[in-house]
């Protein structure tokens, strides 16, 4: 079976056991504060798990991109190494939100292995948890019962807390499970270890590996580290797609399957290298450059997929946060295909067209964007490479120091440097250093990396307490209707960061917006008779509106009533609407590959980022504004739908965008043409944004433009204070009529006026270099001038030059220059001094500059140094004369 196949019949599978297949949530997370990626298929359930989310329909199943690169997940720094660890990879899942518990998933599980894939049963290892005294959990012989419908009690594991007890975080649901492993080897592999299969379940054996884990989420775990027992069961399973394909394909390498194969051989026909597959490996054991070559391989081909998923997904390398994780990785693969493939010019990129014509039926993102991806990976390859560059320069003249002192260790200090500013890690450093004949101190350099996650680890740090509840149910959000409403606080919890305490609380019913979709959450007050309390800010969380405050209110469950703020709330609303009739005007205007990329709404402005391929020109920019306020003018009142299901919003001609996580049901809000899936705080009309101005445009990224724009009242501002000042510049030309005209005349006049005196100064400078060439003593057949005159730097320059020009034979000339009270000191002299007198006007210069309490350099026959004390000048002219020693 192919790849697609299989992905397929998974589908099929769970679709025959009631499961509605859902699509894959994107793998890069927006909305949520405590993770970045999607690192497996139940994140986008959480708020189900959590009971903040209607659970219908309860069978759910797909395929979910996941990427394993940051917190509890990462996998980074084995991928490549192994064979059976990615990044970026598929995991197909199946869940059940209080329907069907253990049995049916170990049924369903097996059923599918073995029933409908054929799997050999006898090659299937299956762990249960063994308990957990300490914490009075008893070994999970629900499931060991289950499994032993289809296994022999010999294929049964006890698995510890490690691998066999799932939690979500330090907080929340959590369970047993269970996971199958398969033993991969070959018949002569079993008779050459002497090793049976169970022997080798969860030893880190390339061959034994885990393919599937099914989660019995069972208790839920308070902050205090106590569990209690979840409201409703939960199954969670999820299953590496490439590894069930490897299996499915008898191989023994998640890189020798049709998922990775076509780009790798696209890599050997780049680079003119070879592959060696498993199989080629067994028969041909391969060399320490050949297996550098071969993990290299596989790194660029994993990492091809991670960066370019991403992209796909909205997510840029960049220098923070989520950009910044997708940017390592790209460097990552860079430095392997440099180091190991010899590629010093960009190469990932080059594989863009194979990973799209494998995987672009499945994800069509990717072929979407395909011009995109590469322009983006393109450029990052291109910058990288040059930081390489300087890196590896900087290294070189490290080395070249330590040679010169006699040393041969490279400190910690300076490798973390190279690590931290050029990317270079460790082994990549300690490479060039041992070619070379160096070493580095490995001790230092942990100490200095501990010390940055130190102070990463402090930044970030946050405690939450557990949620205090004072009533049941789930928060209506009244905020498209209302501004103001009754509500009361269901719960509340205590958040500490950096020292700094406040309250997030959830009300029943709220009119207050969470932070979501670029757009700032509301601010305003709860109040009651009496007290009223800040709300300064809110955001959302698993669906849900989080209210921030500095206080709790001295009874918290009584009434309140929640008001938002409506000044910012109306300003960020106008704004909001702007950024729908400007994505359109640009649609319009560039062109449809105008996608957007990034959208920030506050009550001060507004910013969009789209993809476009070159600046857009000061007319372009005119027209999308004359578009936009042209739409203001007609007024158009707001066509908004709610609830409607996903692909009848598709049917209204709403605009999705990739990347972007969407809900079975939707809303898309229409202002005439432009029409979206929106699920943001709008103007009810666009003649209430007032009028729209584009303050700048600008390149984010490669294929990336930003615009930033203001509306109504800003705009107001912005005029009156242009208004000011063009009345304080007329002012300045005496209220002229043509005042174009009389600032060009200014600049003309400037300009000549400038030039004249620039004649003059060099007049005068030719007048003192005859002057001084007249007044020229001998010392021993050496002319030698010295003087001391007020001038700049710059004509002292001049003046020592034409003093050379004029003089034939050896020649020394010093002078002492004084500008606005700043001495300089100036040395010439003839190339003879220097190559039979061994004379070095760089090092006299540095030496006398002492007493004009100064410094400076320059080459052996001119050299010049600036100081302070313009009352030693005259001696520092001595003291060259003197340091000469004619
Ligand atoms: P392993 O011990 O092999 O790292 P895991 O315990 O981290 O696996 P889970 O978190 O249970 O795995 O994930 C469920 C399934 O996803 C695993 O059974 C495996 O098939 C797959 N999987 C996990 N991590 C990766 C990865 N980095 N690359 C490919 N597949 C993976
Ligand atoms: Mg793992």
């Amino acid at each position: 079976m192919t790849a697609n196949e299989i992905r397929d019949s998974y589908k099929k599978f769970f679709e025959s056991k009631q499961h509605a297949i859902v699509p894959s949530a994107p793998m890069v997370i927006k909305d949520d504060p405590t993770l970045m990626f999607t690192n497996a298929g139940m994140n986008q359930w959480k708020d189900i798990i959590l009971g903040t989310r209607d659970p219908e329909p309860r069978r759910r199943a797909d395929t979910q991109k996941c990427l394993r690169v940051s917190g509890k997940h990462n996998d980074l720094e084995e991928v490549g190494h192994d064979t059976y660890h990615h990044t970026m990879f598929e995991m197909l899942g199946n869940w059940s939100f209080g329907d069907y518990f253990k049995e049916g998933a170990i049924d369903m599980a097996w059923e599918y292995l073995v029933d409908v894939l054929k799997l050999n049963p006898e090659d299937l290892y299956v762990t249960v948890f063994e308990g957990s005294p300490e914490e009075n959990i008893p070994r999970d012989d629900e499931a060991a019962k289950y499994w032993a419908k289809h296994v022999p009690e010999d294929h049964i594991i006890n698995g510890n807390k490690h691998d066999n007890f799932w939690e979500m975080g330090d907080t929340g649901p959590c369970g047993p499970c269970s996971e199958i492993h398969v033993d991969s080897r070959t018949p002569e592999q079993k008779a050459a270890s002497g090793k049976t299969g169970r022997e080798l379940v969860n030893q880190d054996d390339p061959q034994v590996i885990e393919i599937w884990n099914l989660v019995f989420m069972q208790f839920n775990r308070k902050a205090d580290g106590s569990l209690e027992k979840l409201s409703m069961n939960v199954i969670d399973t999820g299953m590496g797609f490439e590894r069930l394909v490897r299996m499915m394909q008898g191989k023994h390498s998640n890189y020798d399957t049709d998922v990775f194969q076509p780009i790798i051989k696209a890599e050997q026909q780049i680079t003119g290298l070879k592959y060696y597959t498993f199989e080629e490996e067994t028969v041909n054991p391969i060399s320490k450059e050949q297996d550098d070559i071969n993990v290299a391989m596989r790194v660029c081909a994993d990492h091809l997929r991670a960066v370019s998923f991403s992209i796909a997904d909205g997510q840029l390398p960049s220098n923070a946060k989520a950009g910044y994780v997708i940017r390592r990785i790209l460097r990552r693969a860079v430095r392997y295909a440099y180091t190991f493939l010899g590629q010093k010019e960009g190469f990932l990129y080059k594989l863009v067209p194979t990973l799209v014509a494998e995987m672009g039926d499945a994800f069509p993102e990717l072929k979407a964007q395909q011009q995109l991806i590469t322009k983006v990976i393109k450029e990052e390859e291109d910058s990288f490479l040059r930081t390489l560059d300087k890196g590896i320069g900087m290294l070189n003249d490290a080395m070249d120091k330590l040679k010169a002192e006699g040393q041969t260790e490279l400190d910690g200090v300076q490798a973390f440097r190279l690590f931290d500013t050029y990317g270079f890690p460790l082994d990549l450093t300690e490479l060039i250093c041992r070619e070379n004949g160096f070493t580095v101190n490995e001790e230092q350099f942990n100490v200095e990396m501990q010390k940055q996650k130190e102070r990463a680890r402090n930044a970030a740090a946050v405690e939450n307490s557990d949620w205090v509840e004072l009533a049941q149910g789930e928060q209506q959000f009244v905020g498209y209707d209302y501004t103001e409403y009754e509500c009361h606080i269901i719960r509340y919890r205590k958040v500490t960061q950096k020292k700094n305490e406040f309250y997030e609380l959830v009300l029943d019913y709220t009119p207050f917006y969470g932070e979501m979709g670029g757009q700032v959450g509301d601010c305003g007050v709860i109040c009651n008779e009496p007290e009223t309390i800040d709300i300064i800010d809110s955001k959302r969380e698993n669906g849900q509106t989080v209210h921030i405050v500095k206080q709790l209110p001295k009874d918290p469950a009584a009434q309140f009533m929640a008001c938002v703020d409506t000044d910012k709330r109306y300003a960020s609303a106008a704004n909001h609407t702007a950024t729908h009739l400007l994505d359109y005007a640009l649609k319009q205007v560039l062109g449809d590959h105008v996608e957007q990329k990034g959208s920030y709404v506050s009550p001060d402005t507004l910013r969009f980022d789209f993809s476009h391929f070159e600046k857009v020109t000061d007319e372009q920019i005119r027209e999308v504004e004359r578009m936009v306020n042209d739409m203001i003018r007609q007024d158009i009142h707001i066509d908004e739908h709610r609830d409607v299901p996903f692909d009848e919003a598709k049917k209204l001609g709403a605009i999705a965008l990739f990347g972007e996580k969407y809900g079975d049901k939707v809303r898309v809000v229409r202002f005439g043409p432009s029409c979206e899936f929106c699920g943001g705080i709008h103007a009810s009309s666009t003649g209430r944004i007032g009028f729209f101005k584009i303050i700048s445009e600008s390149s984010v990224a490669a294929g990336i433009r930003r615009i930033e724009a203001t509306t109504g009242h800003d705009c107001e501002e912005r005029l009156y204070q242009m208004e000011d000042a063009m009345k304080t510049i007329k002012a300045f030309f005496n209220n002229a009529k043509d005042l174009q005209g009389v600032i060009k005349k200014y600049i003309d006049e400037h300009e000549s006026m400038k030039k004249e005196i620039e004649g003059f100064q060099a007049q005068a400078v030719e007048r003192a270099a005859q002057r001084l060439v007249e007044k020229a003593r001998k010392v021993n057949g050496i002319t030698v001038i010295t003087s001391v005159l007020p001038m700049t730097p710059a004509a002292a320059k001049d003046l020592v030059f034409k003093v050379r020009a004029a003089i034939d034979g050896p020649l020394l000339c010093v002078i002492g220059s004084h500008d606005n009270n700043k001495p300089q000191l100036s040395i010439m002299m003839s190339d003879d001094m220097v190559s039979d007198h061994g004379l070095n006007a760089g090092q006299m210069v540095r030496e006398a500059a002492k007493l004009i309490q100064g410094g400076g350099g320059g080459q052996p026959h001119f050299a010049q140094a600036g100081g302070k004390n313009v009352d030693g000048l005259s001696t520092a002219v001595d003291k060259v004369i003197e340091l000469a020693n004619l």
